[in-house]
């Protein structure tokens, strides 16, 4: 569990709304309903700090700025990405893109950003965010990367009823099949049911059944993903429901230095065995199930750790059983158990063994 990435959450303020967002962020000057103002926006000493910190972990190699809509503190963002880039980090931007209004204002913004240090932009833009953001801010924006050489990837989230997806945006705004994968990417996933999303109406919601067919195997990103939330918290993977899930709080910049929560992580047994066998294979574990199947992954870890049965299980188990957990799970997981059948098949441990 090395770490790749550091997510900045530079505010959890938006100045659109989407229903499903799954942190709940809220309009300038408000944010997250019910934290303090004060919690809402990252400050500038923390910000310098963790890009500061991550440099010297030498794994770190990309810092992702999102919210929220971090553009809203856009002069932040333009130092922030200069320090990043001075530090030699890949950088990428995620927003909503609705500054974007015009191919004038999408060209002279991106170019700023990627004169102050951007090497990717990543537009989220799906059937929640269209009635804020016209489909026109989304083509200015994509001619501009195109024009100006600048990977862009599209975050589109679906519910049962989505238009927009990879293949309406394809045709919308004429991407060439040749771009795909080296110029433009898509990321697509399923909406869950957490923050205002769990206010949606359940015939939103996919929910996959368990199987490993279906991705529910280890979680790639606990970690290897850090997230620094505006009050100072570092998270240690980029999930969405990571407010609901204190044992994803891996410290707290104002205390502790980044390095210090790096390696306390690469030593916590839980993080370990959700990035080996993820959450759907610990709810199998510890004799858990769910008859409906889950959204995506982290729908499935906020189960996990949010329903008061299986928490109760969890606890129990994780007390009870850290040696089956470490030998069973973590040492002797399905990869290393390959890995092991491949060495005995090899003619060099044969020809060792004969
Ligand atoms: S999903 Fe993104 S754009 Fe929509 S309200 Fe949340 S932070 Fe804002
Ligand atoms: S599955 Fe859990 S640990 Fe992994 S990213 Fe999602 S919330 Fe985080």
């Amino acid at each position: 569990m090395h770490p790749l990435a550091l997510g900045v959450i530079l505010t959890y303020e938006c100045n659109i709304s989407c229903s499903h967002c799954c942190f709940g962020c809220g309009k300038r000057g408000s944010g997250i309903e019910g934290l303090s103002e004060g919690i809402q926006n990252l400050s500038e000493e923390l910000l310098m700090k963790v890009i500061e910190q991550a440099s010297r972990i030498p794994h770190f190699k990309v810092v992702s700025f999102t919210g929220g809509e971090p553009t809203l503190r856009y002069d932040l963002l333009l130092k922030a990405l200069g320090q990043a880039k001075k530090n030699g980090f890949n950088t990428r931007l995620v927003t909503n893109a609705s500054w974007a209004k015009n191919p004038h204002k999408a060209r002279s913004t991106l170019s700023e950003l990627k004169e102050a240090g951007l090497d990717e932009i990543n537009v989220t833009y799906d059937d929640f965010h269209s009635p804020f953001v016209p489909l026109s801010a989304i083509r200015n924006l994509y001619k501009a990367s195109s024009s100006l050489g600048m990977r862009i990837a599209f975050a589109i989230v679906k519910q049962r009823s989505s238009v927009i997806n990879k293949e309406y945006l394809m045709r919308m705004l004429k991407i060439e099949e040749s771009k795909l994968g080296n110029e433009v990417f898509f990321i697509e996933d399923n909406v869950v049911p957490t923050g205002r999303g769990e206010m949606l109406n359940e015939d939103c919601f996919f929910y996959k059944n368990e199987s490993p067919s279906e991705g529910y195997t280890g979680c790639p990103f606990v970690g290897t993903h850090l997230t620094v939330v505006p009050d100072g918290k570092i998270i240690s993977c980029c999930g969405t429901p990571h407010r609901e899930i204190p044992e994803l709080e891996a410290g707290d910049l104002q205390t502790d230095s980044l390095f210090d929560i790096v390696e306390r992580n690469q030593k916590d047994m839980l993080l370990l065995w959700l990035s080996i066998i993820g959450p759907v294979g610990i709810m199998r574990r510890i004799g858990m199930n769910s008859k409906k199947g889950y959204a995506n992954i982290c729908h499935a870890c906020k189960v996990l750790f949010t329903d008061p049965a299986n928490r109760n299980v969890l606890e129990h188990y994780v007390k009870e059983k850290p040696a089956e957990i470490i030998l069973n799970d973590i040492l002797l997981n399905d990869n290393m158990i390959k890995i092991a059948d491949k060495l005995m098949a090899s003619p060099e441990t044969r020809a060792r063994a004969d």
